[in-house]
């Protein structure tokens, strides 16, 4: 049986791992990034363990990676986690040293691919993906194949514009999804509630920690109702960007991952329950909403998927 190796880099934590092409994992080893090495070392490091894992029958190696890339050229342009990463030749240098084929996508498409093939996103051939956590970030699957678009520039589900003067986002626009309804946005409006007067128990929380989304959720929980009013709104723009995408998209199911996509059942309910209001011209009942299925090991799945998608 055929082998492939997958390489998942993130800014806090790099997985190497060798998959059978059955899907199955055969092994696996991670360890930190610690990004402020830069790329010499930590490609250095990420190359050796992946000697370690290669085997005979081996044919590819998949990578998933923080963006921007170039996929053509295999070229990591100063993702924001990976400092120095400037031009990076990340799948020369893996080609050069492990006499593989080499297919490198961003972390978003790859974890797309990855519930496509072996998580919640198996068996439908137009598929959505987003993952909702320090960012939002996803991959769009039509007619069973990944949109890339100009430049691998698709599918930056997180950037479309829900409120046109709202708050300032990371990629230099107002209002995007991702400065709404990201775990960042709701941490930032926890933060904004300090100062105003109503009583809550993030200024409790506040006084011992540095507030987060989790802090907001967990006060929700507990009947707090500045904690709710701040997650419910947060829910309801994440409700109106996918209701935009299934408009254009008119996919048969969107899976919903990341910290924040995964944190309850009342998430997809409150989802369905925006895109029953706000989308017409699609047979929403035919549209499944549902969690992601790979868990923490999405992005090794992801990457292992990079590989099996591109590999001829
Ligand atoms: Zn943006």
């Amino acid at each position: 049986m055929k082998r492939y190796l997958a390489l998942d880099i993130g800014g806090t934590k790099i997985a190497c791992g060798r998959f059978r092409e059955d899907g199955f994992l055969e092994e696996k080893i991670t360890f930190p990034t610690k990004s402020e090495r830069g790329y010499e070392e930590i490609s250095k490091e990420i190359i050796s363990e992946l000697l370690k894992l290669k085997t005979e029958d081996t044919v590819a190696l998949g990578v998933g990676t923080a963006g921007p890339l170039d996929r053509i050229k295999g070229e990591v342009y100063s993702p924001p986690n990976l400092p120095g990463w400037n031009r990076a030749p990340l799948r020369r240098d893996l080609e050069d040293a492990l006499n593989l084929p080499v297919f490198i996508d961003n972390d978003a498409n790859a974890a797309c691919l990855g519930e496509f093939f072996f998580g919640a996103g198996k068996g439908v051939r137009d598929l959505v993906y987003i993952t909702v956590s320090t960012g939002i970030g996803g991959g769009l699957i039509i007619d069973g194949k990944l949109l890339h678009g100009r430049r691998d520039s698709a599918g930056e589900v997180g950037h479309q514009t829900i409120i046109p003067d709202g708050p300032l986002c990371n990629c230099g626009n107002k209002g995007c999804l991702e400065a709404l309804a990201s775990g960042t946005a709701i941490a930032r409006k926890a933060k904004e509630a300090l100062l105003k007067e109503e009583p809550t128990i993030l200024k409790e929380w506040a006084k011992r920690e540095e507030l987060t989304a989790k802090h907001v959720r967990e006060a929700m929980l507990k009947g707090d109702v500045v904690a709710r009013e701040i997650w419910e709104e947060a829910m309801e723009y994440l409700g109106i960007g996918i209701g935009n995408i299934i408009t254009i998209v008119s996919p048969e199911r969107v899976v919903i991952g990341g910290s924040i996509g995964l944190s309850g059942e009342d998430v997809i309910t409150k989802i369905k329950e925006v895109v029953g209001k706000r989308v017409f011209l699609v047979p929403i009942e035919l549209v499944e909403i549902v969690p992601a299925k790979l868990g923490e090991n999405v992005g090794l799945y992801g990457a292992f998927a990079v590989a099996l998608y591109e590999f001829k």
